[in-house]
């Protein structure tokens, strides 16, 4: 489905809400948080936390509008807020790239922009014996909230790539879900560091479940590995690719879905 598709099927659902950043702030150095808030989100979906929106920017010279899909990392309904985190990639220039993510930099008290969904949060199945978790930072609010909801005695491990040691953040899991913290100063890089950790992993006999998000190149040595070294079943296995290294959000949908014909 192309942009036009894409910002049609949203409109016929429900024409995207105007919102106003409430508040910016970094929880770390590398992930920076922006509260929008807005009376459109009285209709706003309850417990949207994992859910995905589209932010809609005008670009100059193009007479279609550009989306960046987001995951709502919170929600608050008094006062209709949402918070959505943003990681400030740095492109190999040092400038923060793309559109989103300097909108986010830049982003203060009273901006309005224009939010299309929510889409579902897609959550890992909880009928397992054991538990692998891996996201990067784009992924790390989704994670997050599958974290908050893997049964209290699931056992397993979560590996979330982080660019800086500073980047980490304290999670709620359960006791028994052990967190490996994997930092990559060069998201999207051949050596693939979130993939050589998650291979290390030995996992007992039982039903494995798996939930992984992050770049292309990473995602598909993650799959390759779980689904034929691992066996992993489809219904066990949820695996999608946030970003691809050097490509906007329209190449990599363009990627991704060349990607999904080939696999089908
Ligand atoms: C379902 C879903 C949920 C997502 N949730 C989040 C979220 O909550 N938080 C979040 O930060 N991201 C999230 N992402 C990823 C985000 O949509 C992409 O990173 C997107 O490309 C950012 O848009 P942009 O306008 O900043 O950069 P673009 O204009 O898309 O790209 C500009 C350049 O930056 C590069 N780039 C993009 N992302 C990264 C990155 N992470 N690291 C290094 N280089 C990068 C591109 O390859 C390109 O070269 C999500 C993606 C999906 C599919």
């Amino acid at each position: 489905m192309g942009i036009v598709d894409n910002v049609k099927s949203m409109a016929a659902q429900r024409a995207p809400r105007i919102l106003a950043v409430k508040s910016a702030m970094n929880i770390t150095p590398n992930m920076r948080r922006i509260t929008l808030h807005g009376d459109e989100l009285k209709s706003f979906p309850a417990d949207s936390e994992g859910a995905y929106v589209k932010l809609i920017f005008n670009v100059a010279g193009h007479d279609k509008p550009a989306m960046r899909t987001y995951t709502i990392s919170g929600q608050r309904y008094e006062p209709n807020e949402i918070d959505i985190d943003f990681m400030m990639h740095i492109s190999p220039n040092g400038n923060v790239d793309g559109l989103a993510a300097p909108w986010a930099l830049h982003a203060k008290t009273g901006d309005e922009i224009s939010v299309g969904g929510p889409g579902p949060a897609k959550f890992i199945n909880p009928e397992a014996d054991f538990f692998l978790l891996a996201a990067d930072m784009t992924a790390l609010p989704a994670l997050t909230e599958n974290l908050k909801r893997l049964p209290k005695d699931a056992k397993g491990h979560a590996f979330i790539e982080v660019f800086t040691e500073a980047d980490k953040q304290s999670l709620s899991k359960p006791e028994n879900v052990a967190i490996h913290w994997v930092v990559n100063d060069a998201p999207g890089s051949d050596k693939s560091p979130l993939f050589q950790a998650l291979a290390q992993v030995t996992v007992g006999d039982g039903q494995v479940s798996a939930w992984i998000a992050c770049e292309f190149k990473t995602m598909k040595k993650i799959r390759l590995f779980l689904k034929d070294e691992r066996n992993l079943a489809k219904s066990h296995l949820y695996i999608s690719s946030y970003w691809k290294k050097g490509d906007t959000e329209e190449q990599h949908k363009r990627v991704k879905q060349a990607d999904a014909k080939q696999l089908s």
